[in-house]
């Protein structure tokens, strides 16, 4: 929960907040800033699939199913503004988190609600030592670049279009949200 103008709003509300906010700015781009997002969204996205195959370790997924996913607790501040940017832009539906009874909001009785290249950063990044012990010395090393260059292109994306793009959803108001995320003539319109 968190206070934005003043007001005390509730987790569901915060998340419609973010959905609307972000679904009206990428309405609001034109094609070239449309073309310039597809091009970024693409880049974030390809840098996910090779971090979570590279994570993938032969037989991981029988120890996280049994498991059941102890370390998607406190998931909930894991999703970004630039990661449901990424999802939306990729046409997924959006879809009602679920605040109370899980660990992570995003998770559902068969796993993660979101494919892979969709999932924050520490959720494709995180090797419990169960599934680390599984990685030669070389596999690791292409994981820590592989993570390298994903905290490098967010830290790009946070130096050009501000810090909130790349902080917990539910850790910041909505209000800090320009309308475009590519202001033209360095106009930095904010929602109302
Ligand atoms: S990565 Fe480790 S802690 Fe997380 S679900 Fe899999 S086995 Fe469990
Ligand atoms: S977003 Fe998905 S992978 Fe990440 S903590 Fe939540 S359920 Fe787990």
């Amino acid at each position: 929960m968190f206070f934005a103008a003043g007001m005390e709003m509730d987790d569901q509300d915060a998340w419609k907040g973010w959905l609307a906010a972000v679904t009206r700015m990428l309405a609001s781009l034109g094609p070239a800033e449309r073309h310039a997002w597809k091009l970024t969204a693409d880049r974030v996205r390809s840098h996910k699939e090779r971090l979570s195959e590279l994570t993938a370790a032969p037989g991981a997924a029988a120890l996280c199913s049994a498991c059941r996913g102890a370390c998607c607790a406190g998931g909930k501040h894991h999703l970004t503004p630039l990661d449901l940017l990424v999802s939306l832009a990729a046409g997924n539906p959006p879809f009602t988190p679920r605040f109370h009874d899980l660990p992570c909001p995003y998770l559902d009785r068969s796993g993660c609600r979101m494919a892979p290249e969709f999932r924050p950063f520490p959720c494709l990044s995180f090797v419990c030592e169960a599934i680390d012990g599984r990685f030669s010395t070389a596999q690791q090393a292409l994981i820590q670049q592989a993570e390298a260059e994903l905290r490098e292109i967010y830290r790009e994306l946070a130096a050009v279009h501000g810090e909130w793009l790349t902080r917990g959803l539910f850790l910041a108001p909505v209000s800090p949200l320009p309308s475009r995320l590519f202001p033209s003539g360095g106009s930095h319109e904010r929602c109302p």
